[in-house]
Order: C-alpha cells, then structure tokens, then sequence
C-alpha cells in the first residue's frame, strides 16, 4: 500500500505556525500586510486574488489590493510599483502575471524590491537560492515540494533525486535546494535520453513538466518517492498532472496526488514568505 502524500495535513501544520508568527509580530505592534497588484480583471486572477485574501484573512495577515487599468502605461505602472515598494506598511508583493504586453516584465522584474518579493520574481531572490542560501524569499514551488517531503519526515540525505524539467520556476531552483539537502540531483529534460531507465533507478522523482500523465508505471519501482508538481487539463476538463496516477499510484512507495499535492502547498509558501519578508523588515 502506498503513501499519499497529501497537502491537507502539511498546509494544516503551517498555517497553524504562520498564525502564531503573525500573533507575535501584531504583538509587537507589526501589522503583516501583503500588497496585491493586478493588472486587468481577468477571471482567473480576480479568482486567484480573492482565494489569496482569504488565504491571508485566516491566518491573520492583512491585504491591499492594487488593481489597475489593462492599458496602464509601463511609465504609470512603474510609479505604483515604486511607491509600494517605499510604503512601509506593506510587506510583500504579489504581481498577477501574465501581464499586458506594454509592460516588460524582464524590466519589472527587476523593479520589484527584493525585500517584498513573496513571488521570487527578483533574480537577486533566485541568486541566493543559486548560491545555497536558503534564508531568504524562496520560489514556492520548490519550497513546497521541500515542505512535504519534510512534513512526511523523508529523509533525503544520500539520496538519488531526479528532477523532471528544468525551468527557472520550478526545476532549477528545486534541483539548487535539493542539492542543499545532500541529495544526488539528476536533471531530466525534454532532450534526455531514456529517461524511464533514469527515474526507475531514483529514489525520489519530481515531475515538472507540463505534460499531462505522461509519467506511468514504466519509469517508477516500488520503492520510487513520486512528487508530482505538474498542473494540467487532462482534456475532460479537470485538473491532473505529469503523473499518471492511476497507473502508478499502486506501484510505488508514496506519491502526491494532484489535486490536493504541490499545488495546493505553494499557496501557503506566499504566505510564509509574507511573514519571513516581515520579520526581515522588522
Ligand atoms: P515549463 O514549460 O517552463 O518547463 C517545462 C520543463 O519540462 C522544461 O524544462 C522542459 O525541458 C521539460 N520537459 C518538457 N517536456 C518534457 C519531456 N517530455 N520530458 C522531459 N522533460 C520535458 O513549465 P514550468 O513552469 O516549469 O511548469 C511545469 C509544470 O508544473 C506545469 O504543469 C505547471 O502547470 C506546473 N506548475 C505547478 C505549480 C504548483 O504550484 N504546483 C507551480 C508552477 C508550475
């Protein structure tokens, strides 16, 4: 019988530490404020926004939302930014993107104070996680893949881990704090040869990819650790990701499932990069 290595339990746990840090900063007169910006009221981020506010509201952090015109000027835009960035009673950032195409996000990116970043959107954020410095605003993607294999007390040191995909979101950064934790990182990629022969011999495999169940029974043994970080359409309108999960499920010793896995951990990792990104400024 596997393992399911579901978010509930994990989410639960830090939450409840997130509310006790938040009890202690409003304690010393520090209200944790996140600041949100959105550009435009697509659906999905009107969604997304309103599901982080309450997120926000049940461990006690406090929200401002910045909601600005679809044809914002960049010039406009960079003086919003500017000014949440100098505005000491928020916190973090958090910038829905994709973003309209008259604002440059390789420019953005680099406008957004890597003190507020929650997002890791900052290269500087992403530079400490290259250089092995965790102390800092983490991508929550790989944060919340570490999060459950903690929360999961699996022990990683010595370790094979193969990492499916290698994007500067998910797969690099992942493949820097797995290497962090003594782990034997191996990177796969859309170029990788016989990459079933590679993962079965993995102790841990982490698909990042974007490929819908691609990952089945032929790349994992029973004694595989599948993380699956994918998020996709299964082409029936519902949600699946790079793992097959019926057809692995059963075969291995424990795995996420999706929904309910990955996913659902990294809208927790914003909030604890809020109260990190607090704590700092104090
Ligand atoms: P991406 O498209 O930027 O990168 C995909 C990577 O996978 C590339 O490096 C590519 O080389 C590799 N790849 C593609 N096809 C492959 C194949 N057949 N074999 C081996 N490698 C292959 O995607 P991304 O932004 O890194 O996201 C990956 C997946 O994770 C997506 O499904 C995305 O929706 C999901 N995602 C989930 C979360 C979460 O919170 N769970 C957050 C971000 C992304």
């Amino acid at each position: 019988m596997s393992l399911i290595l579901n978010a509930k339990p994990v989410v639960q746990v830090m939450k409840e530490n997130l509310r006790q840090e938040v009890a202690a900063l409003k304690a010393e007169g520090i209200e944790p404020t996140l600041g949100i910006i959105r550009v435009g009221s697509r659906p999905d981020d009107v969604y997304y926004e309103n599901n982080i506010i309450k997120n926000c509201e049940n461990v006690g952090i406090a929200t401002r939302s910045y909601p600005l015109d679809f044809s914002i000027s960049m010039e406009e835009f960079t003086a919003v930014m500017t000014q949440v960035n100098h505005n000491r009673s928020v916190h973090g950032i958090m910038l829905f993107r994709p973003l309209p195409k008259q604002l440059d996000e390789e420019v953005i990116k680099h406008l957004i104070s890597a003190d507020k970043d929650i997002d890791c959107m900052n290269p500087i954020n992403l530079e400490k996680v290259f250089e092995g410095n965790m102390s800092g605003l983490l991508p929550c993607t790989p944060a919340a893949v570490i999060e459950i294999l903690r929360y999961y007390k699996i022990n990683l040191q010595g370790t094979n881990v193969v990492v499916m995909g290698r994007s500067l979101v998910v797969g690099k950064p992942l493949s820097m704090m797995l290497l962090k934790e003594n782990t034997t990182v191996t990177i796969c990629h859309s170029k990788t040869k016989d990459m079933p022969e590679v993962a079965k011999k993995a102790d841990v495999i982490i698909a990042a990819m974007g490929k819908a169940k691609l990952i089945d029974d032929k790349y994992v043994s029973e004694n595989s650790i599948v993380i699956d970080v994918g998020i996709n359409d299964d082409g029936n309108g519902k949600i699946c990701g790079d793992v097959d999960y019926n057809a692995v499920a059963e075969k291995v010793k424990a795995i996420t499932p999706v929904p309910g896995g990955v996913g659902s951990v990294t809208t927790t990792l914003l909030l604890k990069n809020l109260v990190r990104a607090c704590q700092s400024q104090r």
